[in-house]
């Protein structure tokens, strides 16, 4: 029997379209398999573990049962897989994020000791980050120009399906258990994803240069769980994308992931530190008032509506709309005055698309920290973004059942009714000009000491 090759499944849960391990499957028979790594695991919250563990019982179905489930540092439990079966190449797609670098370095070494080759192919991206670089040479910080170049230089189609011998390995192999959570999780699996994909596609995709700002409707694709973890890549879309507004939109977005991957691997500090290191010395708000305006925020208690719709999205769905993403933020950070990065925390521990590189750097983008930033000065009205996309109160209706009675002039300022917020709903934990003029005169004075 020929020698076998391990492939390593980390971000990349499909069989379609898989360039590693076409790679893999061009070398003979292919053991797959997964790492349960500590590292990775325990700080994933809830949701996207059980998401997690949902789509790789999806992948393995997809296997014929063939999945191999290890557990422990992936540079220990390859070396000893890689032994048992006397693979000698373990190939995987490249991961550009600081831990996963780090990681296949060491991996790399370990399994070289051994004999064993580890081979990186393809990306989670269209582009992977680091391929596209400025006219001089340096990497791109603003997002318009890095669009253009993405678009110049391309992405290759996707690969047509390749036959692939998975061998078996006695196991018993087991996944972990879901952990039990409380939100509903899409369908797993590449099914569940080209399901979603084709609706968005058929039906969405036009409409959405003008519906994705809507959080009342179902306007965007609620794509971001699946190209997370790989279950599709964004070169299957992007193939699917013609010349229209709402396509180009959408490219758009897509290409914000692939921007902010790039800003990453360019810099991975950005992803708990201000990239724009001069904003760090911006004065933050901590202590037991500031915990308990945390908290208010946290359970969707602040008083203003959009915030708290948002937020209890987040907690119910483990998603929450791109719009009020940047609402919620901005909230956090100019009206709280508190860090983003404790912000960004509780969305890693909720998102079920949770992910480093958007994550950080949507919430740079918002806090005014980051590269191509709002600038500080431009802060979100809560209300008056809440008249401007949620202008009948559809979104709000949802999620604050407390205020659905309340008519659209009302809806988005409950304390403006004449008797107040309704029973059971809280008043404004800050006034939001108050705040603003404070938010300001911090950014001055931080501006003052850069002269
Ligand atoms: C504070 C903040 C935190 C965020 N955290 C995450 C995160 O952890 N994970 C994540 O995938 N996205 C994050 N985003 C980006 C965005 O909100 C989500 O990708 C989007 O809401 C997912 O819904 P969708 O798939 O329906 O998006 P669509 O509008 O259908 O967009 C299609 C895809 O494009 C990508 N995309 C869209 N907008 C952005 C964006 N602004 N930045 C990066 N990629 C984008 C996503 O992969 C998304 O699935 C964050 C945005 C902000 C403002």
């Amino acid at each position: 029997m020929s020698t076998p090759t391990l492939f390593w499944f980390r971000r990349d849960l499909r069989i379609a379209d898989q360039p590693a391990l076409a790679a893999a499957a061009a070398e003979g028979p292919v053991v797959g398999v997964f790492v349960i790594d500590p590292a990775l695991w325990g700080p994933a919250g809830a949701n996207r573990r059980a998401f997690l563990v949902r789509s790789l019982e999806a992948l393995d179905r997809s296997m014929h049962g063939s999945l191999v489930v290890v557990d422990g540092p992936p540079a220990k439990a390859l070396a000893e897989l890689a032994d048992s079966c006397g693979a000698g190449t373990v190939h995987a797609t490249e991961d550009f994020g600081p831990y996963g670098r780090q990681r296949d370095d060491e991996v790399r070494s370990v399994l070289a000791r051994r004999g064993v080759d580890l081979r990186l192919v393809d990306s989670p991206y269209a582009v992977p980050p680091g391929s596209i670089t400025t006219g001089s040479g340096t990497p791109y910080k603003v997002f318009t120009p890095f669009f253009r170049s993405w678009k110049a230089h391309g992405w290759a189609d996707p690969l047509p399906e390749i036959p692939v011998e998975w061998l078996e390995l006695d196991g018993p192999w087991a996944l972990p258990d879901q952990p039990p959570v409380a939100v509903q999780l899409p369908p797993a699996g590449e099914a569940g994803a080209w399901a979603a994909a084709e609706r968005f596609l058929d039906t969405g995709v036009d409409g959405y240069a003008a519906s994705r700002d809507l959080p009342g409707i179902e306007g965007t694709s609620r794509l971001s769980p699946y190209l997370k973890w790989g279950v599709l890549h964004p070169r299957q879309l992007l193939d699917h994308l013609d010349d229209s507004p709402g396509a180009e939109a959408f490219r758009s977005e897509l290409c914000w992931r692939e921007f902010y991957a790039q800003v990453l691997y360019d810099r991975p500090d950005s992803a708990r530190h201000a990239y724009v290191s001069r904003m760090a010395a911006m004065e933050l708000d901590e202590g037991e008032e500031a915990d308990r305006r945390f908290e208010a925020w946290a359970n969707g208690r602040t008083g203003y509506p959009i915030v708290d719709a948002g937020m209890r999205q987040l907690v119910a769905e483990g998603w929450m709309h791109n719009r009020v993403r940047m609402i919620v933020a901005s909230f956090l950070v100019k009206d709280l005055h508190i860090d983003w990065t404790r912000g960004a925390r509780f969305f890693m521990d909720h998102l079920v698309d949770g992910d480093l590189a958007s994550n950080s750097h949507g919430w740079q983008w918002v806090a005014g920290t980051g590269t191509d930033a709002s600038p500080y000065f431009r802060i979100f009205n809560p209300v008056s973004q809440s008249k401007k996309f949620d202008g009948e109160g559809r979104y709000l209706r949802r999620w604050i059942p407390e205020i659905a009675h309340l008519p659209d002039r009302s809806i988005h300022a409950p304390w403006t009714e004449r008797t107040g917020a309704p029973a059971g709903y809280p008043p404004p934990v800050v006034d939001h000009d108050v705040e603003r003029r404070e938010s300001l005169d911090r950014y001055e004075r931080i501006r003052r000491d850069w002269a």
